[in-house]
């Protein structure tokens, strides 16, 4: 049995025993741990913290807002900083989605979009609608309503009898295609998928679609084919069935858009799902968008059963608020544009050193490369290597913050993200590229 001292503290029983350092404060794309060591900030959290950390004016409104009031239920209450963010948000949305819900997360926000659709359902009638379908490889949240949609067995099969496992299609990896097609063709192939599983399970049985713009942690930026989402919207018009975004990593301007949806606004969601840089890790907020005739509806019926203790709390809108007004003021979807090129450059350069990067991708500051052990046929490192944590933490000791996993359609592959604050300076790209070559140098080792 371990030691008490070897033990970590019990709020800290994660994954894995191993305990992490202490982390001591961060700013701008840099952190520090209690040892003075620094860190750069590759992934912004969890892809999280999009305008960088430590922002002054975020921080000077959240004191502002403390002076005020903390908490009112929303029951209660209504707060001008939920108001507003509401408004200012739904000025952001595609047209029609009006209608702003906050939550407390991305599970949360993602469940919330579950649970409308449902509701809608009912209440137009069309109780025999109840399945959603996904895709695999996808992450879609932890509680158990999201994780039913999430295509990722390690993480649902552990619970498989405690939750309904949705059906899912497979995402587009076109990179892995030894095909002739165009990429456009094999878009719309992908999307077939959708309409061959909606005729599986009996369109009159399927209430929602819910997909990831651009593909993230799950699928390491995958990024479709611009063929792809206008037609998966067309067969959902063409079987009444919703669609639904998940735009908790892509929004906020990560992708170089202010939301993923934007690079494709042909293909709009009935409902969309936000979270993580929307408060940018100033606190726990998500929101939920929708189209105001569904909620209208379900209004109608006799209001939206479903809600949280903390969402809409005044002091994570008031972050909101001021996250939104830095996005807008230093323009960092622009900025995600911009440096998402250098950055994507840098990392096919890195191709030229090390052959075992078989593939780079991504949009915007949503990038990622993926290692195989054969560039042609992208047969990917074998598992007993652990490529994925491997790397991640040769380049934490070398001061660098990378995100992985190992999975991607059909069989398992190591892909990593690099994604840094979208206020990233061409000199930190620098430095991040330095110090990324010098941890696969080591990793080849
Ligand atoms: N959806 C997507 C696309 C995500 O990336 C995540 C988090 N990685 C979630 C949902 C769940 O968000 P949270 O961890 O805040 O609950």
């Amino acid at each position: 049995m371990d030691s008490t001292a070897d033990r970590a503290p019990s709020h800290l029983f994660y994954q894995t025993r191993q305990r992490r350092p202490l982390l001591e404060r961060a700013e701008g794309v840099y952190m520090w741990d209690a040892s003075g060591k620094r860190y750069l900030d590759g992934s912004s959290g969890a892809m999280v913290v999009n305008i960088g950390h430590g922002n002054p004016n975020v921080l000077a409104a959240m004191r502002a807002q403390m002076d005020k009031a903390t908490f009112g239920y929303r029951l209660h209450f209504e707060t001008e900083a939920a108001e507003e963010l509401a408004r200012r948000t739904a000025l952001r949305m595609p047209e029609g989605l009006d209608r702003i819900f906050f939550v407390s997360g991305g599970s949360e926000a993602v469940e919330s979009c579950i649970k409308l659709a449902r509701q809608y359902a009912l209440a137009t009638g069309q109780e025999q609608r109840w399945k959603v379908i996904s895709r695999f490889p996808s992450y879609h949240g932890s509680t158990l309503g999201a994780l039913a949609l999430t295509g990722t067995a390690t993480m649902t099969q552990p619970f498989a009898p405690m939750m309904q496992e949705m059906p899912k299609i497979p995402a587009p990896t076109c990179y892995l295609d030894r095909d002739n097609f165009s990429d456009e063709e094999r878009g719309r192939r992908y999307a077939e998928l959708l309409r061959e599983e909606i005729l599986r399970q009996g369109p009159e049985s399927v209430l929602a679609f819910i997909v990831e713009p651009v593909g993230g942690a799950s699928t390491g930026a995958l990024v479709p084919p611009d063929s792809y989402l206008p037609r998966i919207r067309e067969i959902c018009d063409e079987f009444g069935i919703l669609l639904i975004y998940d735009e908790v990593m892509t929004g906020a301007g990560r992708t170089g858009r202010f939301l993923g949806v934007d690079h494709w606004p042909a293909a709009r969601p009935d409902i969309m799902a936000l979270s993580k840089g929307f408060a940018a890790g100033y606190a726990p907020l998500g929101a939920m968008a929708a189209d105001g005739r569904i909620v209208e509806a379900v209004l109608d019926a006799g209001g939206f059963v479903h809600g949280y203790t903390y969402a809409g709390n005044p002091l994570a809108c008031a972050a909101g608020l001021a996250v939104l007004d830095e996005l807008e003021r230093l323009d960092l979807p622009a900025n995600a544009a911009r440096r998402g090129e250098s950055l994507r450059t840098a990392l096919e350069g890195l191709m030229d050193r090390f052959p075992f990067i078989g593939d780079v991708r991504g949009l915007g500051l949503l990038q990622a490369f993926e290692l195989v052990s054969d560039r042609d046929t992208m047969e990917p490192l074998p598992k007993e290597l652990n490529a994925h944590a491997r790397l991640v933490d040769i380049a934490f000791d070398k001061g660098l913050i990378i995100y992985s996993r190992r999975t991607r359609g059909g069989h398992k592959g190591d892909h990593f993200m690099v994604c840094p604050p979208l206020i990233v300076e061409e000199a930190q790209i620098d430095e991040l590229i330095g110090l990324l070559g010098d941890s696969l140098e080591a990793f080849a080792r």
